[in-house]
């Protein structure tokens, strides 16, 4: 079975349908929560997988340095590593190295650099980054690039986004032909219109399975975000899935969809649970505000995940305050069922033509703020 992308309805620029891999279905638009390191933090992959993700996103950065791509292919590849057997997308470790490592070193050739953890050196590349991603054996691959930095005048995003194209291309010839595996490409260009159109024909030239827009979420806002949004998809190939990178929340995710894209991931429903943020259709809840203390009603009502079925806002508050891991797992929960039932949501209002409707009703909820307390 091959790599298939079934785009099943529209509604304005925004598109609901199946991405059909191999190891499974993932419907559209769709997000991926983050397993840095090989987990969803304070999540059971089954746990997961109960809240309505089709796909996980894992870190090739983070995967290579510990406990290595060589070691988890001895051990039978990434799915069976971590006990996730549905599809699995990595980043190329671009981005990260670029954020987290030391000593960095930028050439034509790639980028040498010094681990955070121990300050062992390494280098990463596009054929590097391919040879990672196919020993951890992910479903969809995306190629190495060069995430621009923001701001960055015309002249820096221009040089960055030819680099970034060059390893597009070098990506594309070290991925090869590997049936029923993807390969993305990552156009770049930053706020610059005409930047992001060459980043497209030059993409498309190459030709991949599905198409990143990557350089956004860097600290544009998101005002600029939209801007480019309002252009960026429209640039790529209509019938291949699209993919916002790190993006983001609710209000970004609703925004961009209304614009075009199918896929997005984020940290922020696992790393905000882990603080006591609860994200609700009435936007985010503090927890550890003394106002949940003597609280006796579920964080959201309605909302079928075992921390609002089985728990109080007052239980809530006093996990986190005491800093038991329970507080983290059930927000963690919350957080990502909350996530993927606004996924559920949008595809749903894409195929009842009802999408304008469905992001005025969501803005109108989070103007209300939480519930009142009691
Ligand atoms: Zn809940």
């Amino acid at each position: 079975m091959t790599f298939r992308f079934d785009i099943s309805a529209r509604d304005g620029s925004a598109r609901s349908g199946t991405i059909h891999t191999p190891r499974g279905d993932i419907r559209t638009p769709a997000f991926m929560p983050v397993g840095t390191a090989a987990t969803v933090k304070a999540m059971m992959p089954e746990s997961v997988r109960e809240t309505g993700a089709d796909i996980l996103l894992g870190n090739t950065y983070h995967l290579m340095l510990r406990p290595t791509a060589e070691r988890i292919a001895a051990l039978g590849g990434l799915h069976r590593f971590m006990n996730w057997d549905r599809p699995i997308l990595t980043d190329s470790g671009g981005f990260q190295v670029m954020s987290l490592a030391s000593l960095r070193k930028l050439t034509e050739e790639g980028v040498r650099f010094a681990s955070h953890i121990d300050g062992s050196r390494h280098m990463l590349s596009p054929e590097r980054s391919m040879e990672i991603q196919r020993l951890l054996g992910s479903d969809i691959v995306m190629s190495f690039d060069e995430c621009t930095p923001f701001p960055a005048d015309e002249k820096v995003a221009r040089a960055s986004m030819e680099l970034s194209m060059r390893w597009a291309a070098r990506s594309r010839d070290a991925f090869g032909d590997r049936p029923g595996y993807a390969l993305f490409g990552i156009q770049q260009g930053s706020v610059y219109r005409d930047q992001r159109a060459e980043s497209a024909e030059k993409l498309r030239a190459i030709g991949f399975d599905g198409y990143a827009i990557g350089g956004l979420a860097v600290g544009e806002g998101q005002d600029l975000m939209f801007d480019v949004l309002d252009y960026a998809p429209g640039q790529l190939p209509d019938d291949k899935p699209r993919y916002l990178m790190g993006v983001g929340k609710p209000d970004d995710i609703v925004g961009a969809v209304q614009r075009g894209v199918d896929m997005f991931d984020c940290v922020l429903p696992s790393r905000s649970g882990r603080t006591g943020q609860g994200w609700t259709a009435r936007g985010p809840v503090n927890l550890r505000n003394a106002r949940h203390r003597d609280d006796p009603r579920p964080l959201e009502e309605g909302c079928p995940c075992p921390a609002c079925r089985n728990y109080s806002r007052a239980y809530l508050h006093h996990v986190i305050k005491a800093d038991e891991i329970i507080g983290s797992m059930l927000l963690t929960w919350h957080n990502l069922a909350y996530y993927q039932r606004l996924m559920q949501g949008l595809r749903d209002a894409i195929f009842a033509g009802t999408l304008d409707r469905f992001a005025a009703s969501f803005h109108a909820m989070r103007a209300e703020g939480d519930i009142d307390p009691i």
